[in-house]
């Protein structure tokens, strides 16, 4: 998490039964919960940390349209109409602005990367468009890059990882959620092939449906089901600086560098061309599904042999329902950042603006995302076990859609009329 994160208070006595059982309190699943409880849909969320501690809380806040699958961006369009009304809906403020978003090519290379996702977008009609040098230099002043043009959506925005998710949670409790934190689930429970319950390491909840939204743990959550899917760990570092007047409230990504405003004035940066991508055992076993993803954008991967693969090594991947469960072993998932990572994000930063020279740094962190084969997620009932459905492998990009996919899950969960076509997010894809 980062030093904003806001913890919450919630209950800690585990009730016997309910109707869904939600699994993880990431931006997904209390979204989702938030969904139910206002449906009246008795809803029970266990956490095995604290909500918002792992990916939802340790993101860059990005609400964006741009640069997105086409078959990602009904979802996206959900959700910024859900952002817009969060305030109201929740009773606080979570940061949201629609600032727009724009990324910049320095060479032709990259721009043309930009106009073919212009062009493959066209029949959506979301008011992105190309600029000129002199328009981003307008745009976004006193800077000193040498631009070949950039690709802006003024409809795209932000919201404030550290505010949003538990907001979203107090929210969903004062409709009657029950939220619990410190509580791992363990396994499903069935009976007759069927959802009867979910097994935590407090004991047992009988339920009719279980959503599983568990981020990165989601893959091993399934694999001691017996059901395969496939994800593989990618780190990125980032630093927030302390207040500055900087250039524009517009989040800018560069070739190898990311800036936006926080909240309190000061701008949360990232290297954008440098993910750690820490080797495990799942790069043998999923790996080669990633190889297209690998020609496109392995330029901007670190693979490295770190202390990860003996720690992800150490966790079993099966156990039994009396069995203590990784989860347990790992209440928040807290990577290093990586210091020569940042310090490149700032060095990239300044060549093009030079009045980052000034900033002060307020804090450093890192997060692990949970990358699919084709960066989309997964978001449908899984055959194999009648009453489990998945909102999970938001690929580096589910801030923004978060709030829209917990509410597609919710509708999957009660067989509701989805709010958009869900079947880009079929499991059988894979
Ligand atoms: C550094 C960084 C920058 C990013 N920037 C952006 C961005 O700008 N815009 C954007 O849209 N997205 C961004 N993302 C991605 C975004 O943060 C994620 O896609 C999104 O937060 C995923 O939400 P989630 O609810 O699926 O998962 P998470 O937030 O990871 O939540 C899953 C939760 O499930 C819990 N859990 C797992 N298993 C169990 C279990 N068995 N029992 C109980 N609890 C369990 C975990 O503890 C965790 O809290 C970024 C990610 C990172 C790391």
């Amino acid at each position: 998490m980062t030093k904003t994160l806001q913890l919450i208070n919630t209950e800690s006595t585990l009730p016997a039964a309910t109707t869904v059982v939600i699994i993880g309190g990431g931006i997904v699943g209390v979204s989702a919960a938030l969904s139910l409880a206002e449906r009246n849909i008795p809803v029970v969320l266990l956490e095995k940390g604290h909500i918002a501690g792992e990916q939802s809380s340790r993101n860059l806040g990005w609400i964006r349209k741009t640069s997105r699958h086409i078959d990602d961006i009904p979802l996206a369009i959900a959700a910024d109409q859900l952002w817009a009304d969060m305030a109201k809906r929740v009773g606080k403020d979570v940061g949201y602005k629609q600032t727009g978003i724009m990324f910049l090519a320095q060479n032709e290379a990259q721009l043309a990367t930009h106009e073919a996702w212009l062009e493959s977008v066209k029949s959506l009609s979301l008011g992105s468009k190309m600029l000129s040098a002199q328009e981003i230099n307008e745009y976004a002043p006193r800077g000193a890059g040498s631009w070949a043009g950039g690709v802006y959506t003024p409809s795209d925005g932000k919201a404030e990882p550290h505010l949003a998710a538990t907001a979203i949670a107090n929210a969903a409790i004062n409709r009657g959620a029950k939220i619990i934190q410190n509580c791992a689930v363990r396994s499903v429970i069935t009976a007759g092939g069927k959802v009867s319950g979910v097994m935590t390491e407090q004991g047992e909840i009988r339920c009719e449906q279980v959503l599983l939204a568990g981020g990165v743990w989601s893959r091993r959550f399934l694999g001691n089901l017996g059901i395969s899917y496939p994800t593989l760990p990618l780190i990125c570092s980032a630093l927030r600086t302390k207040p500055l007047d900087g250039p524009t409230d517009i989040a800018i990504g560069g070739p190898n560098f990311s800036f936006r405003k926080h909240d309190d004035g000061g701008y949360i940066i990232t290297q954008r061309a440098r993910l750690e991508a820490p080797l495990s055992l799942d790069h043998l076993l999923v790996g080669h599904r990633y190889l297209k993803q690998l020609r496109t954008q392995g330029g901007a991967l670190d693979v490295s042999l770190s202390r990860y693969f003996l720690d992800d090594l150490a966790l079993k991947r099966k156990w039994r329902n009396d069995q203590i469960s990784p989860f347990e072993k790992v209440r928040t998932l807290n990577p290093d950042a990586n210091q020569s990572i940042v310090d490149e994000a700032l060095t990239n930063l300044r060549e093009v603006w030079p009045l980052f020279e000034e900033v002060e740094i307020a804090e450093t962190w890192a997060g692990l995302m949970d990358i699919t084969p084709d960066s989309n997620p997964v978001i449908d009932r899984i055959d194999a076990v009648d009453g489990l459905t998945v909102a999970i492998g938001f690929s580096g990009h589910g801030f923004g859609t978060g709030p829209a996919a917990g509410a597609l899950a919710a509708d999957l969960v009660t067989n509701a009329s989805p709010l958009v076509n869900p079947s880009v997010y079929r499991f059988d894809r894979f």
